[in-house]
């Protein structure tokens, strides 16, 4: 900015305020406190907040939405109305965009698999939601089946229906294991690679059988296509979390997929009670936040937004190997949190210090500073969660630290 046109703002700042000074005063008085006065609650409190080098974590919170985003939940904070039919309306604009019959906001991407399996259990019997997690004498079907390369800790979601999970390997033992017990073909797109049946035998293996097929995609976007790829191969429930990538309320996620399905998996959720998922609440404002977040990754321009992290991921690599021994590596994971990662090694004999104590300096330092996978000769960031600028914090910090530890 030039300096006279800085010279000219303060002025016209110093008027205004001069003859508009008790006029926004007196506004401000009847104005909702939260406008005026916005509490550093973190600060009160006493709580550390720190830049984000790590990516969406539910420990740290998960990721930050967008001020669209923010502004929904804010105004859908102020009205009521019925949950269903935010529900419903929400929904049928949600399905639109990722091409499926239908979805339902949940409470994240682990609800939407217990949900969605609670609606192949029920159906639409009343009677049965009310039974659920009790699978014994229901005439429910009470079996998952899942390749054991896809057996993670979220397995819990399927489990909290009452179902036990039947372990997998190949087609043979899939086709061997199938029963007139088996609810669900589940299938884990992050460690897609590693199990031996690929995702379209999968589904095609589902239909050969009569089995509703399931996938977990919570962390698969990038690139945005997951969001339609799977309801166009024909799975019919896909579940994803939406404060990852998409930057949704963290206590939000989409079950998407078959209409009846998703109609039954409703059952088991608020307002009605007496089922399984009546903890899982998401209230009006979660709903429009999660479908705001959504329309709005759905027409980010995600070239540009990549080009970003790409350039700010130089940037901090630029300026680690500014210092002698350092060097960098790009890279990119193939499944689940797609996006480029800097790896900062050194040689352990030249530089006395490791990757922890490394970030715990940054932790302890200010700003605090979570960085990503530590080991001994090395740290791992991404600047995927972090705001604009912030790279540079964080750049100057890893400088300051390893130039420290070489003297
Ligand atoms: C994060 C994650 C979940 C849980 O998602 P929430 O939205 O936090 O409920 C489930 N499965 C996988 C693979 C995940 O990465």
């Amino acid at each position: 900015m030039e300096r006279r046109e800085l010279l000219k703002l303060v002025s016209t700042a110093t008027l205004v305020g001069g003859i508009m000074g008790p006029k926004s005063l007196a506004n401000a008085a009847t104005a909702p406190a939260t406008n005026v006065v916005s509490r550093n609650l973190f600060q009160e409190l006493g709580i550390r907040t720190f830049i984000n080098a790590r990516g969406t974590i539910t420990a740290m919170t998960g990721s930050l939405m967008h001020q669209e985003v923010l502004d929904a939940i804010k105004a859908g904070a102020q009205e009521f109305c019925m949950l269903d039919e935010v529900q419903d309306k929400v929904g049928e604009r949600i399905a639109k965009l990722v091409h499926s019959e239908a979805a339902v906001v949940t409470s994240g991407a682990f609800a939407a698999i217990t949900l969605g399996l609670a609606g192949v259990l029920t159906g639409m019997d009343e009677k049965k939601v009310t039974q659920l997690p009790h699978l014994e004498g229901t005439g429910m079907k009470s079996e998952v089946i899942c390749q054991k390369a896809h057996d993670i800790v979220y397995n819990q979601a399927l489990k909290n229906t009452g179902c036990k999970v039947i372990m997998v390997e190949t087609k043979e033992e899939l086709e061997k294991a199938i029963s007139e017990k088996t609810a669900l073909m589940f299938f884990l797109n992050i460690e897609a690679d590693k199990g031996k049946i690929g995702h379209e035998e999968w589904v095609s293996l589902g239909k050969k059988h009569g089995i509703p097929t399931m996938i977990d995609i919570a962390a698969d976007v990038p690139p945005v296509s997951n969001l339609w790829r799977f309801n166009d191969m024909g799975f019919d429930l896909v579940c994803i979390s939406g404060g990852k990538a998409m930057r949704g309320p963290q206590s939000a996620g989409i079950l998407m997929g078959r209409k009846n399905i998703i109609q039954a998996a409703r059952l088991s959720m608020p307002p009605r009670g007496f089922n399984i998922g009546r903890g899982m609440k998401v209230n009006k404002e979660e709903v429009l936040g999660m479908y705001v977040a959504l329309e709005r990754f759905v027409n980010e321009d995600h070239q540009a937004t990549w080009k970003d992290w790409e350039n700010r991921t130089a940037k901090v690599a630029k300026q680690v190997e500014s210092v002698a021994g350092i060097s960098t590596r790009t890279f990119v994971p193939t499944l689940g949190n797609v996006t480029p990662n800097l790896e900062i090694s050194w040689d352990a004999y030249k530089l006395k210090l490791d990757g922890e104590t490394l970030a715990t300096r940054l932790r302890n330092g200010n700003p605090s500073i979570e960085l990503g996978e530590t080991k001994p000769n090395s740290v791992s960031l991404t600047v995927w969660m972090m705001k604009q600028g912030e790279e540079t914090i964080v750049a100057n910090r890893l400088v300051e630290e390893l130039k420290k530890a070489k003297s």
